[in-house]
């Protein structure tokens, strides 16, 4: 699958997602009754109220991070209550205490506060069950919101109607059942359609179970994608924990390997490039085209055996070797599409697990070629 960048309509993400979270709106009046729901609550402020303290996030934040975004998130995020203490490295994760439940007995720091690599906004989560404190603050908006909601499965509802979404009809789920991909696979992925156009499917980009982008495609494969898709790999939270992972060139061919029991797979966001090229590797900072790969370096660091299962094409190719020396070929494996018929090899997982089923992509997983030796 080749993708071109420029086919990619943006739609801003970040500002309607918690936008609609605020009580004025119309869904939120509805179910932010007192009774259904006591304790949500929003903030706003302006930007240009913000407090402009001296020193401040760029004494402990790398000087390749965005220094000025930093600190206007850090000073957003004091006004909500939450201290990022020397905590605001961008790109990591920080366990802080949550403002909301102060960590309740245990005072356990329950508040899980991400800034994403390139500092356009900040998110966060309190895990404990019975505060659910999240939120999201965009270093440009100049509006910030969060919410509070003691019910994690509602909140993730709202931040999903908030763009549009709903669950997926049955024209959806028959399109993707001709591709045998069942409907616990989409539930489990959370895969949506658009409400106001039921035959656009909508793949949720999630990372810590928040909602940071969308990616949407018709049944004709074209493909558009809302803010915050491109900025990391599909599925990321899957991977977490992983030591072996699987890495795939399109969203379907991820729900496809977790047919063939796969769960530990991730997607690039954006298609393949048409071939390697033929520069050194660019420093991270300038390696925009791949920016999704070092949002995820933390989790990508953990794997110990990364196999490529990208499409069987020139530009599927070019994209493993541009994955593997970035990752490191001595970690990389290689899943080898097998012949069709004397002419023609299968494409990529999601041909495999149509035609030969999934015991036989499992197969083809398990037999993947060391990277080196593949090539
Ligand atoms: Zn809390």
């Amino acid at each position: 699958m080749l993708v071109f960048q420029n086919q990619w309509l943006c739609l801003p993400l970040t500002h309607s997602l918690f936008s609609k979270l605020l009580p004025r709106t119309k869904h939120a009046a509805t179910v932010l009754s007192p009774r259904l729901c006591p304790v949500w609550c929003h903030s706003v402020a302006r930007a240009t109220t913000l407090p402009t303290s001296p020193g401040g996030a760029e004494q402990v934040v790398d000087s390749s991070f965005d220094a000025p975004k930093v600190k206007l998130l850090k000073q957003k995020m004091e006004l909500l209550g939450i201290n990022l203490e020397k905590s605001c490295l961008p790109g990591k994760y920080h366990n802080l205490f949550c403002p909301k439940c102060k960590g309740g007995q245990l005072k356990e720091r329950s508040l899980s506060f991400h800034i994403i690599s390139d500092c356009e906004f900040a998110m966060w989560r309190c895990f404990r069950a019975q505060c659910g404190w999240a939120g999201q603050v965009s270093a440009d908006d100049k509006e910030l919101y969060s919410g509070v909601c003691t019910n994690a499965n509602l909140y993730r509802q709202l931040a999903e109607e908030s763009l549009g979404l709903e669950p997926l009809g049955p024209e959806v789920v028959a399109y993707f059942g001709e591709r045998l991909i069942s409907e616990k696979t989409l539930s489990r992925n959370a895969v949506r359609q658009l409400s106001n156009n039921k035959t656009v499917i909508a793949f949720t980009y999630k990372q810590n179970g928040l909602l940071v982008g969308c990616k949407y495609r018709t049944m004709e494969k074209r493909f558009w994608q809302g803010k915050g898709a491109d900025k990391i790999l599909y599925g990321i939270d899957d991977i977490s924990q992983a030591s072996e992972i699987i890495i795939v060139e399109g969203e379907i061919d991820k729900l496809s390997l977790e047919e063939a029991g796969f769960q530990n797979c991730v997607s690039v966001p954006v298609g393949a490039p048409e071939k390697v090229s033929s520069k050194d590797l660019p420093p991270i900072e300038k390696d925009t085209a791949f920016r999704y790969l070092w949002n995820c370096k933390e989790y990508l660091d953990k794997a110990v055996r990364i196999i490529l299962a990208t499409d069987n094409d020139p530009p599927g190719q070019a994209l493993a070797e541009e994955l593997a020396r970035r990752l490191g070929r001595e970690r990389c494996w290689r899943v080898l599409w097998p012949k069709k018929d004397e002419f023609s090899s299968f494409k990529d997982a999601n041909e495999v697990l149509k035609y030969m089923g999934a015991d036989a992509l499992k197969k083809l997983v398990e037999n993947a070629e060391p990277y080196a030796n593949a090539n």
